[in-house]
């Protein structure tokens, strides 16, 4: 409870260009000042979706978590609780347009485009799960983090590609680790493997010009699965070339994976023109030595090739993840999946 506390901000505090063009509604009874940027909105509706809020405006200043301060103002001649919040205002601003405006069209059309990949959209999924999490809006959350999950979930099929930009899935590995979710954690880690993404930079730069780093701990465990990640490619793709082929056409398909292993295996190998490393097949596939494949070999060959081949070695490096980044809480994982 605010008992009649003294007026704490001075009255203009807030004039209209620190105010939030979309979410500034006037008979607003709660100003959220975030970074350079007031939005006002209805008090009574955040205590209703955020229980933290709820417990933040009764709390004796003391209490408030660090960088929280709660005060009165006075806006456009009308009394405004004050909550200032050591949060991103464009993070918060995607949350109130769910919270306050979007009666839950907005986050289905976000969760939705998330999961088609759309790299703009994922931003706002994982603004939910931060923010979600961090003030307990337990709708948003768990939906947006189901989301995310759907997205780093492993495709199987031939031409599979990877599902995020690495500066992307370096956002994801900061979300698990916040938010005690390793099951997200190892895809997102091996995009962030300077050995699988060479133009992987470690960063990325934020729509509002705010940078993001890949925590420490994690950037080291990406950089120490290099050498693991160098022999995972050998023999996934050793393992999908060399083993001989029954095929009904006699030697002709044989001959076929003969050239193909001839041919690809000292490209990968070749320690002078390291390529990147490609456990999960996703580019070898895409190679001249494939495609030749493709047209050369019988249907049924192709098929042993390309469908269970390279999946069975997709099912195992990505079994094998978890240890590889030193993931120690494996389990959910393997569940989700
Ligand atoms: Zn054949």
């Amino acid at each position: 409870m605010i008992p009649d506390d003294p007026i704490t901000c001075i009255p203009d505090e807030f004039p209209p260009e620190r105010r939030d063009a979309e979410l500034w509604i006037e008979d607003g009874t709660l100003v959220l000042a975030v970074e350079d940027t007031a939005f006002r909105v209805y008090k009574g509706l955040l205590k209703i979706h955020s229980p933290v809020f709820k417990d933040m405006l009764a709390l004796p200043t003391s209490l408030l978590p660090a960088g929280v301060t709660v005060g009165t103002t006075v806006v456009d001649g009308e009394k405004c609780t004050v909550v200032r919040l050591p949060d991103s205002a464009r993070e918060w601003r995607y949350v109130l347009r769910v919270l306050v405006v979007g009666d839950g069209r907005t986050l289905k059309c976000v969760l939705n485009l998330s999961r088609s990949g759309s790299d703009l959209f994922l931003m706002v999924l994982l603004a939910y799960i931060r923010l979600g999490h961090k003030y307990k809006i337990e709708d948003v959350y768990r939906r947006s983090l189901k989301a995310l999950k759907g997205v780093l979930k492993p495709r199987w099929s031939f031409s599979a590609r990877p599902r995020l930009l690495p500066s992307y899935a370096l956002c994801v590995v900061n979300i698990a680790r916040l938010t005690g979710e390793p099951s997200l954690l190892p895809y997102a880690m091996l995009l962030c493997s300077r050995g699988v993404s060479p133009a992987f930079t470690g960063y990325i730069v934020h729509s509002d010009g705010k940078k993001e780093d890949l925590n420490e701990e994690d950037d080291t465990r990406c950089i120490q699965a290099t050498r693991k990640l160098v022999l995972l490619t050998l023999s996934a793709i050793t393992e999908v070339v060399l083993p001989p082929m029954t095929c009904k056409e006699g030697r002709k398909c044989q001959k076929m994976m003969d050239t193909l292993a001839r041919t690809l295996l000292p490209t990968v190998m070749n320690p002078m023109s390291p390529g990147p490393m490609d456990p999960m097949l996703w580019s070898v596939v895409r190679s001249e030595e494939f495609r030749l494949a493709q047209k050369m070999l019988c249907a049924s060959c192709w098929d042993q090739l390309s469908f269970f081949r390279v999946r069975k070695q997709r099912e195992e490096v990505w079994n094998m993840l978890p240890s590889l980044f030193d993931i120690s809480s494996d389990e959910e994982y393997k569940a989700n999946h």
